[in-house]
């Protein structure tokens, strides 16, 4: 941006500041440098920049009235432009957009703004407003960390049954714009199975119900909450969900099974498939994360163990005892293992996955950073995957460990750096997740299985869509959004984002 076009955009955030002050207070509008900076990324950890401010409404009404000031400015900024059409300072003047903002953990940049954006966070949009435990329902502010919820109606014997490993951080409505999935999602279904309901305020500023927000029954109209889940961010800013309440299961079995390669242990993923039973989670962990997870948990696990299956089961208990036996005595049977532990004991279960959803934490002994990629391919293409996967990573010098949804084919190779000590890693990182995005899609994979597009993955688009495709699609963000200011730059690639 030229400094003419900086000094009109900062005329206009001023102009823009003055009306916000009528409404805010002055703990709501956070514009120092501290605040852009720590508000420039999410857990994306290679993509940043800072947005013009932050700002933190404390319900929907705040938020239609933030989004009514930046369209009001928008129209000044277009009348300036008009009127001085070949001044350098109103060439290259965009207007003014916004980025809603959960709690950060996205992994694809989408909560990330640029010079021209105000990021929305619904950080104290926290409340469950109610709930309903006749009809498993619940009516919540999207800035709901997703564990809290669960944890208001747990003495109902219900939860939020969609459980990313960020849980305990991450909000409903980030979970809602990115489609979220988890470790029991296999079985229970991603966050679109469990949303009835939406209040929104789009990119105009107003107030709109979608879905059976007030109702929370299913009827025959288009199912406009349920379209809007995945949409991240592009589609306006989610402050209030009709979501559903699940029952938490009466018991549960959990397995580790040590293998000693990735390709016999996703052999046994296929057979319990294949022999149609459905385990609630079906995760793989390689050796690589196996390493770290080691050190920082101190497990006790067979020596030469390559790859780990944790296979869940859940319901009722007769049924899942007689499941599990099965499991043991007509599946596992046929392939080498090296180990099996099989637990019904709360604590040990919840250690097992306290190691499976801390294995990010575990990399933080091995490297400061570390950069989860999110890459599908089908369930039978996983060793293929994996061994390729592998050599990409060894050809581009990189520490890789890789763990798995893999009843979904759903990997996650983590690469593990230091920029400090190797300048140039991150350059190389870029490379190899262009190949392992390429290698997906030849294996008959999709682009993200969890995580989103955002800017990490918008270039990537045209791997999978047409031309078509992806005019088809823009078309539909802009009936929600026609001048694009509701997280512009995510989803799309700049040759069909004019406007980005
Ligand atoms: C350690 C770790 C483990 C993870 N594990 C999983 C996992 O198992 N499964 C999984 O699916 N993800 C996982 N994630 C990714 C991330 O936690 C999820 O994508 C989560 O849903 C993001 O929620 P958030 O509140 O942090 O959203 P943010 O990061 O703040 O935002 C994400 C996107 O949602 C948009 N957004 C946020 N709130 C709203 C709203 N109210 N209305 C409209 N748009 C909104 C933002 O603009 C942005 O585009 C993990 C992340 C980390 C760091």
């Amino acid at each position: 941006m030229s400094v003419s076009t900086t000094i009109s955009l900062a005329k206009f955030l001023t102009k823009l500041k003055n009306l916000l002050k009528d409404f805010l207070s002055q703990d709501q509008i956070l514009d120092q440098e501290i605040d852009r900076f720590l508000y420039e990324t999410d857990a994306t950890s290679l993509f940043k920049n800072q947005a013009a401010m932050v700002l933190l409404p404390n319900n929907t009404n705040e938020v239609a009235k933030i989004i009514q000031a930046i369209n009001i400015i928008n129209l000044e900024i277009k009348e300036f432009k008009q009127e001085n059409i070949f001044k350098p300072e109103a060439k290259n003047l965009s207007t003014i957009n916004f980025v809603a903002r959960g709690a950060g953990t996205g992994l694809s940049g989408g909560a990330i703004g640029k010079e021209s954006s105000v990021i929305i966070s619904l950080a104290r949009l926290n409340k469950l407003i109610s709930y309903d435990a006749f009809n498993r329902t619940a009516v919540v502010e999207t800035g709901l960390v997703n564990a809290h919820l669960s944890a208001h109606t747990k003495s109902q014997k219900l939860h939020f049954s969609p459980d990313p490993s960020s849980q305990e951080a991450c909000t409903i409505g980030g979970n809602i714009a990115e489609n979220a999935g988890g470790i029991h999602c296999y079985k229970h279904g991603l966050t679109s199975d469990q949303v009835l309901g939406l209040e929104i305020v789009t990119a105009q500023g107003q107030i709109e119900y979608l879905g059976e927000f007030h109702a929370g029954f299913k009827n025959s109209r288009l199912d406009l909450a349920r379209f809007f889940v995945g949409s991240e961010g592009t589609f306006g800013i989610a402050t209030k969900a009709l979501v559903k309440l699940q029952p938490i299961p009466e018991s549960f079995i959990t397995m580790q099974i040590s293998f000693d390669s990735i390709a016999e242990a996703t052999k046994f993923i296929s057979a319990v498939i294949k022999a149609a039973f459905r385990p609630t989670a079906l995760e793989l962990i390689d050796s690589g994360a196996i390493e770290a997870v080691k050190a920082a948990y101190q497990l006790n696990l067979a020596p030469k163990t390559k790859a780990i299956v944790l296979l869940e089961l859940d319901g009722n208990n007769s049924e899942i005892v007689e499941e599990a036996k099965l499991i043991r005595e007509e599946i596992l049977i046929n392939f080498q293992i090296l180990d099996l532990k099989t637990t019904q004991d709360q604590n040990e279960r919840k250690f097992l996955w306290k190691v499976r959803k801390g294995t990010v934490a575990a990399f933080g002994q091995i490297a400061p950073f570390w950069y989860l990629y999110d890459a599908v391919v089908p369930r039978s293409k996983i060793p293929e995957a994996m061994r390729e996967i592998e050599k990409i990573s060894d050809k581009y010098k990189l520490k890789l460990a890789t763990v798995a949804h893999a009843a979904d084919g759903n990997l996650h190779p983590n690469f593990l750096y230091d920029p400090d000590k190797d300048p140039e890693v991150i350059e190389r990182i870029h490379q190899a997740s262009h190949e392992i995005m390429q290698l997906c899609i030849q294996l008959g994979g999709v682009l993200s299985g969890e995580h989103g597009i955002g800017l990490e993955k918008k270039e990537y688009m045209t791997f999978m869509f047409s031309s078509q495709e992806l005019e088809l699609m823009y078309s539909i963000r802009k009936i929600f959004d026609p001048d694009v200011i509701s997280n512009p730059d995510k989803i799309f690639p700049i040759r069909i984002c004019k406007e980005c």
